[in-house]
């Protein structure tokens, strides 16, 4: 069988945040590999560094110092322009708080990744509702965020983040609102999908009951990896 490949390579990630005359060392010299078609998720606590690794990896945020890349692009020394087309057309997010426009049908929301492809409004919005129908919102497609519950929501978020096939799917605490019965139709939701279209997914999590649903296995304490095991 052909060695699955390194699709996001990290070295000596740092990144301070400068707060006045203080320094916030979110992260301090990280350094990972992920594969191509893994579901990799990186624990730690509150305040351990997660949502900046996520940022980082994402280019939403310049590193101090170190290397990010994303199918060999080093997404750290892009400039705006290329980093908006290389997040439109390589990145999906999966937010904590949903992060759907409220002005929005879930439609709507799900079609809107798929307008900075270029793919026109039919057929965005045929993909929109058939995404919709595969995570159980068949019967919620010109709903607004405002008329759904959370897990809905985050259902509306995942089809969100699907529906373009993104190479990589980072999700900041996906569950951190859900409760348990909801977190798990969402996670099996998540690497469902996941298995089936060979989608690469980093998840950061404080919940070790996402376990369970990893290949890969990061530990994160105080902005430094502390394991990294494939399960
Ligand atoms: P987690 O997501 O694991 O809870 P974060 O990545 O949000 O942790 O934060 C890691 C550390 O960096 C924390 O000490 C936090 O206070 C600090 N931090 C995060 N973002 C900023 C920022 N924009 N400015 C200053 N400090 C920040
Ligand atoms: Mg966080």
């Amino acid at each position: 069988m052909k060695q699955p490949r390194p699709i996001i390579q990290v070295r000596r990630l740092r990144k301070i945040y400068c707060m006045g005359d203080e320094k916030v060392t979110a992260l301090n010299g990280v350094s990972l590999d992920i594969l191509q078609g893994e579901i990799c998720c990186i624990f730690g606590t509150s305040g351990s560094g997660k949502s900046t690794l996520l940022n980082q990896l994402a280019g939403m945020e310049k590193p101090t110092s170190g290397e990010v890349r994303i199918r060999g692009v080093r997404v750290s020394r892009l400039d705006e322009e290329e980093l908006a087309a290389f997040r439109q057309r390589s990145i999906g997010f999966i937010f904590q708080s949903y992060n759907l426009l409220p002005s929005m049908t879930a439609v709507e929301n799900v079609a809107m990744p798929l307008m900075f492809r270029g793919i026109p409004k039919k057929e965005r919005e045929e993909t929109a509702a058939r995404m919709l129908r595969q995570v159980g919102l068949g019967h919620r497609l010109n709903h607004y965020p405002g008329q759904m519950s959370g897990g809905q929501q985050q259902r509306a978020g995942i089809a969100r983040a699907f529906a373009a096939q993104p190479e990589v799917i980072f999700a900041d605490e996906p569950t951190g609102n859900l409760d348990s019965r909801t977190t798990r139709e969402i996670m099996e939701m998540i690497t469902g999908f996941a298995r089936q279209l060979h989608q690469t997914i980093v998840l950061v999590t404080h919940d070790p009951e996402m376990e369970q649903y990893a290949d890969r296995v990061i530990r994160l304490v105080d902005g430094t990896i502390i394991s990294n095991r494939v399960r």
